[in-house]
């Protein structure tokens, strides 16, 4: 159904995010992101960040669409995986939406979105997905009729660890970005733990020497950050190249916030030319949580015939997603 006019809504974590999209082409996307000075995500308050703004955000994108809510033919909302408090405000916005205004709805599952948004605005027609975010780790693809976690984190997402070792050396949340900014000063490699496990990897005992490297005061902190992200870097391309190879798939899509990382870009489009293979990034705006994904995967997904029940799935695996 993707001819449908959809109102994605996104809340399952630090982003309240309202996207507006007719097909693949996006009306609207319009977020308001909670964030720290120090610390990292506390649900609670990232929930009533998400009730402060919810109807603003909502507003705000039916505006820059110019359209009304009567325009609307279909709320999609991200279900899971994610913070159950932040998620239920996404709920909470969709039943409102329902209730009121008469509009179905569609649950979706937000790591698929990521996956299917990069699908629907680049030209990418079936790529392995390297999904790096905040919370989440994965190296996804469609294969044998279904989303298939061919590799992932065994512990923390890449973006959580990025922001644990901002916080640990005062760069207050989120940390990426200013580790990536850090780095840019510096090409000095420090030799660090390279945690790759079959197909997973696992970041604690990377982020541990590196804390234990910066207590120690023999490194400059430009070459920790750059270190870092060669290393963990590496380590996602390494598990990605292998999908690929296995999947015999010659696309790489890239997905998640840590992949707004100009290393991490540049990294990826070299693996992918060394094999021959093609790399496509999204734009930043689609590469972070953001409500348009959640709208183009809604269409692609709703079945009107279909009753569908107003619910949060937090812990809802990709290779849970059922496909008909
Ligand atoms: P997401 O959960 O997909 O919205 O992504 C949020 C995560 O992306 C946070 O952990 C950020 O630190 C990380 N992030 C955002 N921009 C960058 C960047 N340029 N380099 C590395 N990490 C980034
Ligand atoms: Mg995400």
């Amino acid at each position: 159904m993707v001819n449908l006019i959809t109102l994605g809504i996104e809340s399952t974590a630090h982003t309240f995010g309202v996207g507006i999209v007719k097909g693949n082409k996006i009306l609207a996307n319009v977020k308001k992101s909670y964030t720290t000075e120090s610390g990292g995500i506390i649900p609670m308050q990232a929930a009533k960040h998400h009730e402060r703004y919810y109807k603003q955000v909502i507003s705000d994108a039916l505006k820059e669409a110019k359209l009304d809510i009567k325009n609307i033919d279909l709320i999609s909302y991200s279900h899971g995986p994610g913070l159950g408090p932040c998620l239920r405000v996404g709920l909470l916005a969709t039943k409102e939406l329902h209730e009121e205004f008469k509009i179905p709805f569609i649950g979706v599952n937000h790591c698929v979105a990521h996956l299917e948004v990069g699908k629907a605005v680049t030209k990418a027609k079936n790529p392995v997905l390297l999904y790096a975010s905040g919370a989440n780790t994965q190296v996804i693809a469609f294969e044998g009729g279904k989303y298939r976690v061919f590799g992932e984190t065994l512990d923390q997402g890449t973006g959580n660890f990025l922001d644990a070792f901002g916080r640990y050396i005062g760069l207050g949340f989120p940390g990426g970005p200013k580790i990536s900014k850090l780095a840019e000063k510096s090409n000095n490699f420090i030799s660090l733990p390279y945690s790759v496990k079959g197909m997973d990897v696992s970041f604690t005992g990377l982020l541990t020497k590196l804390k234990q490297l910066y207590d120690s005061k023999e490194y400059k902190v430009e070459d920790l950050c750059y270190s870092l992200q060669e290393t963990a870097f590496a380590m996602l391309l390494e598990v990605s190249e292998r999908a690929m190879a296995h999947c015999d798939k010659n696309e790489l899509l890239l997905g998640g916030g840590v992949a707004c990382n100009t290393r991490l870009k540049k990294m990826s489009e070299i693996m992918c030319s060394e094999r021959d293979g093609k790399c496509f990034i999204p734009d930043n705006s689609l590469l972070v949580d953001n409500g348009a994904m959640i709208g183009i995967t809604g269409a692609k997904f709703y079945n009107p015939n279909k009753k569908y029940k107003l619910e949060i799935r937090p812990y809802e695996r990709t290779d849970d997603v059922e496909i008909k």
